[in-house]
């Protein structure tokens, strides 16, 4: 069956957004980041599985952590990329791209993976903040690749869907 992968820095609001998406509370929503380890699967409509990927960007998560981080990536990408139909980049709209974001926008479009840019939190980022993620993402996909969302309000679920589904 066809994968479409969630990945973003950790506490960017990957787990919200999975449970506003699927319409159920099956990604744990956690005040302390990097909670998640291991790459864990959702059966969607019985006909594409979600896939959450552990966050990554914990600056107290030591190195051989990251590097477990790195190995686990590359190899379900490698084995699975004739599945993976879509891979969304979750970008916390409010703190905008950040170093390691840009690293994994870089690698997936080295790798040669289709993505989309999800711009989370949009409820809480100041316009300035938006206008600025934007144009940083901007450099990255073009427009019809970026979908804003709040999981807070609700907001991107249908658009996610629809390209989940597409
Ligand atoms: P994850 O670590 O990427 O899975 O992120 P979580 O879903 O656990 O969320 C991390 C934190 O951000 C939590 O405190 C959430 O309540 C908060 N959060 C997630 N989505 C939103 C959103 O759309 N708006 C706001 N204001 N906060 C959010």
């Amino acid at each position: 069956k066809p994968e479409v992968v969630f990945v973003g820095r950790s506490n960017v609001g990957k787990s919200s957004l999975i449970n506003m998406v699927t319409g159920r509370n099956i990604a744990r929503v956690s005040k302390e980041p990097g909670r998640t380890r291991t790459i864990n699967y959702f059966l969607l409509e019985d006909s594409v599985y979600l896939v959450d990927v552990p966050g990554y960007g914990f600056a107290r998560v030591p190195k051989e952590e990251q590097e477990r981080w790195k190995s686990m990536m590359e190899n379900y990408f490698r084995e699975r990329k004739e599945n993976i139909k879509m891979v969304f980049v979750l970008i916390d709209a409010v703190a905008g791209v950040q170093k390691l974001d840009e690293q994994m926008l870089e690698w997936l479009q080295f790798i040669g993976v289709p993505f989309t840019v999800v711009l989370t939190k949009t409820d809480k980022a100041k316009q300035k903040e938006l206008s600025r993620t934007l144009k940083q993402v901007k450099g990255y996909v073009g427009e019809t690749a970026i979908v804003m969302s709040s999981a807070k309000e609700g907001k991107g679920k249908k658009e996610i869907l629809s390209r989940i589904f597409s």
